[in-house]
């Protein structure tokens, strides 16, 4: 499964380069258009299996450990979640003020992929998916509503935090006097990691409540 997600993403990774170096930006935002309304459904996959800027932070993530960069620590101003917010606001008024008054298209996407690759040399990956990314935001408020996501079999789970540890979003906690795992669907990227690092095989993708 490892392997399959990995090859996903890197078709995805090369994907994105050819369009974005023949300048079919554009392109690429109505792939990302599509997959808000997927996130209704299935969840938001795009984050976990699509998104360049997640796929080059798997390997800053991995740099930044071996060289001990990265910090346990939340930034204070980025604490009261409205950040992203103003990011997307922002990126999508810089993006038509460069439309219709330079006559240029700004190239928003690669602009944030170097941002999310030097955020994560120093933070945790949550810190961009959950606080700074302005398609995060989106993915998120789309996916709240997924029919079908990643799920704990409470009556398997034996509140080991394996899981907890391995999630790039935060998503998973073991939580109440139980200590069972129980996954946030908004921050959840579908994208494995949990089920792979699970020795009680307690997690599925299946439907969810409503
Ligand atoms: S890894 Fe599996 S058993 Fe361990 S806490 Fe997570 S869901 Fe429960
Ligand atoms: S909860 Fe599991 S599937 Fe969802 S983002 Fe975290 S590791 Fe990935």
């Amino acid at each position: 499964m490892k392997y399959a997600v990995t090859l996903i993403r890197l078709f995805f990774l090369a994907l994105f380069l050819i369009l974005i170096t023949n300048g079919n930006m554009m392109l690429w935002l109505g792939l990302f258009a599509v997959s808000l309304m997927a996130a209704l459904i299935f969840g938001r996959v795009y984050c976990g299996y699509v998104c360049p800027m997640n796929t080059l932070m798997i390997s800053a993530e991995w740099l930044s450990k071996k060289l001990k960069l990265q910090t346990k620590n939340k930034p204070k101003w980025l604490k009261n979640g409205y950040f992203a917010w103003i990011a997307l606001v922002v990126s999508a008024a810089a993006m038509l003020i460069s439309k219709r008054i330079l006559h240029i298209n700004l190239p928003i996407l690669p602009i944030w992929l170097v941002i999310s690759v030097l955020i994560t040399f120093i933070y945790k990956p949550a810190v961009f998916h959950n606080l700074i990314c302005p398609f995060g935001i989106l993915q998120r408020t789309f996916g709240k509503f997924a029919r079908l996501s990643k799920k704990v079999n409470e009556d398997a789970c034996i509140g080991c935090k394996l899981c907890e540890k391995s999630c790039p979003s935060d998503a998973i906690a073991v939580i109440g006097e139980d200590k069972k795992a129980v996954i946030n669907t908004e921050l959840c990227h579908q994208c494995t990691n949990c089920q792979q690092v699970c020795p009680k095989n307690a997690i599925h993708y299946s439907k969810q409540k409503q």
